[in-house]
């Protein structure tokens, strides 16, 4: 199975990186590196990790010319190398050449849809971009010259050369030549359609096709049912004299996989849980907005209105409201456009003598939001019910509030600015940028949260991010708020009224409890 909260196993054919073993890994490594850097409770995640499996598995024979690897920022002991890598939303794809330096040298690669040949073919384009530091492992990629050809094997010891005649836009040739580079006694070149003299010496008519050189002088086209990578591949492992060298398909290293199994919290699906809200609180504050080593511009401004509207409706503890006051107070007072998180950060964790211990835990406690495996529900449970509730607390404080897009406002500026699950912000922007401001009063801005929230509910029943024992329903059910159901021709239709009335009572400071706080 998968070690807690990860989504990749130490059977896949990808290195499992840790805190530990990351920055020895990647850097100063005579091998290039790609990393998946994502977070377990991230959906989009869950729903790129057989992408990414399976493209491991694809490509484990290029290693050691380039390696795969994953590192779970979700998981506490990585979350600051995290923010070294510079990672502020998942997935976040980094190649780092082979000899990188430093953890800035990583270059993000941008993930198109989820096709596996994209991907292998960006990992080709950034070999190529090595100068002077090509990963030792790894063959000449470039086309070959007729001078090259001719003088092969006098140049190399091997017996076989294997020539795949290509257009320029074609990865094949690249493909088969990383595909047999653990073996030896064998060597592949690309040569392009353009390289008249070699077309016409060996009688080339098709792109692709494919010749192979013995050192002995004679040559044969390669006999395949379909010019296509497997087929070349399979033909040159199977070469009398070919055999597998000394590099080992990609394993992880020596990996101490720390268990620690969370015990199963009991919880009501009728209650709120105050250990949900602040946990939601210390990973928006101390691990979503901590990702920015400096905030600058649109950030800032999402910071000072999520605090801002934290601090008018959070119904919290008392040394929490007064926590959150007190965070407040000092961003309305940074005149500064860019703040240090290294300055924010001290105001987070300042404690006075004689208070409380630490303001907010260091540390997340699920219980209402408690998943039947630890990378399922979690953090984007915890901001959804925190979100409802403070539209739910505003429309209680009217007097308070600056109108009725204030709560509303700030969730989407968070998301925009800090939520790490980059494919949830952009929906639910779309979602924002569509209707939010139609909004006209408080009540609206409530119901307008819980339907959308069930629009994404609805979009992502019975995906891979659909905890088992949690399935995405329509909220609230018939046996939570009866009177919220009805039947008209037929068809269900919600009683808003009764609607907005479950939910000023199910998130008032009432229905909130304290099971599991410390
Ligand atoms: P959640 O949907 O997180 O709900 C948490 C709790 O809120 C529920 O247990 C229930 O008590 C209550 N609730 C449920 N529905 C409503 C409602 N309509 N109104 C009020 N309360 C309700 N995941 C993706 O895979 N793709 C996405 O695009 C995506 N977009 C997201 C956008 C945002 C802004 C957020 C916060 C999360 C997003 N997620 C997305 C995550 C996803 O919505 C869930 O949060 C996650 O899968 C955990 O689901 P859950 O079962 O814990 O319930």
């Amino acid at each position: 199975g998968a070690p807690p909260g990860g989504l990749y196993s130490p059977g896949d054919p990808l290195v499992l990186l840790q805190v530990d073993t990351l920055e020895s890994s990647v850097l100063n490594s005579s091998s290039a590196w790609l990393v998946e850097f994502y977070a377990s409770w991230c959906g989009h995640c869950v729903h790129f990790a057989p992408t990414w499996r399976a493209l491991a598995a694809d490509i484990q024979e290029w290693s050691p010319a380039v390696n795969l690897g994953v590192l779970d920022c979700a998981d506490i002991a990585n979350q600051k190398m995290c923010g070294k890598f510079g990672i502020t939303g998942f997935p976040t794809l980094k190649f780092f050449k082979a000899f990188s330096k430093s953890p800035e040298d990583g270059m993000k690669i941008f993930h198109p849809g989820d096709s596996i040949q994209n991907l292998r073919q960006s990992i080709i384009t950034n070999l190529e971009m090595h100068k002077e530091t090509w990963p030792p492992a790894c063959p000449p990629l470039e086309p070959a010259s007729v001078e090259e050809i001719h003088g092969f094997f006098q140049t190399n010891n091997v017996t076989y050369l294997a020539l795949i005649f290509e257009t320029s836009d074609s990865f094949l040739g690249r493909e088969v030549t990383l595909d047999m580079l653990q073996y030896e006694n064998v060597a592949v070149r690309r040569v392009l359609s353009s390289e008249e003299e070699l077309v016409k010496k060996y009688g080339v008519t098709a792109f692709p096709s494919s010749f192979l050189l013995i050192k002995n002088g004679t040559f044969s086209r390669i006999p395949v049912q379909m010019e296509a990578r497997s087929f070349y591949t399979h033909f040159l492992r199977r070469l009398p004299g070919v055999t597998r060298g000394p590099y080992a398909p990609t394993r992880a290293p020596d990996m101490q996989i720390k268990t620690t199994p969370t015990p199963r919290r009991a919880a009501d699906r009728s209650k709120v849980y105050m250990a949900d809200l602040e946990s939601a609180l210390h990973y928006a504050l101390r691990v979503e907005v901590a990702r920015f080593s400096v905030l600058t511009g649109e950030r800032v401004r999402a910071l000072k209105d999520f605090v801002a509207v934290l601090a008018k409706y959070f119904p919290g503890r008392p040394f929490v409201r007064n926590f959150l006051r007190s965070v407040d107070r000092w961003l309305r007072n940074v005149r500064e456009s860019s703040i240090p998180y290294s300055a924010l950060e001290l105001v987070l964790t300042n404690r006075k003598e004689g208070q409380a211990p630490a303001v907010l835990s260091n540390n997340v406690t699920w219980v209402g939001c408690q998943g039947s495996e630890p990378h399922f529900r979690g953090y984007p449970c915890s901001l959804w019910t925190l979100f409802h509730l403070l539209t739910v607390q505003a429309t209680r404080h009217r007097r308070l509030g600056t109108g009725p897009l204030e709560v509303l406002g700030a969730m989407r500026g968070y998301v925009r600015s800090f939520f790490g699950c980059r494919e949830c912000a952009q929906h639910f922007e779309g979602m924002a940028a569509e209707s939010m401001d139609k909004v006209r009063r408080v009540d609206e801005a409530a119901l307008w949260l819980w339907s959308r929230h069930n629009r994404v509910n609805a979009r992502l029943a019975g995906t891979e991010t659909e905890d088992p024992q949690f399935p995405k329903l329509q909220w609230p059910p018939p046996e939570l708020c009866p009177p919220c159901h009805g039947v008209v021709n037929r068809r269900h239709v919600w009683d808003e009224v009764a609607v907005l009335r479950f939910l000023k009572a199910h998130f008032s400071p009432a229905n909130i409890f304290l099971d599991y706080t410390e």
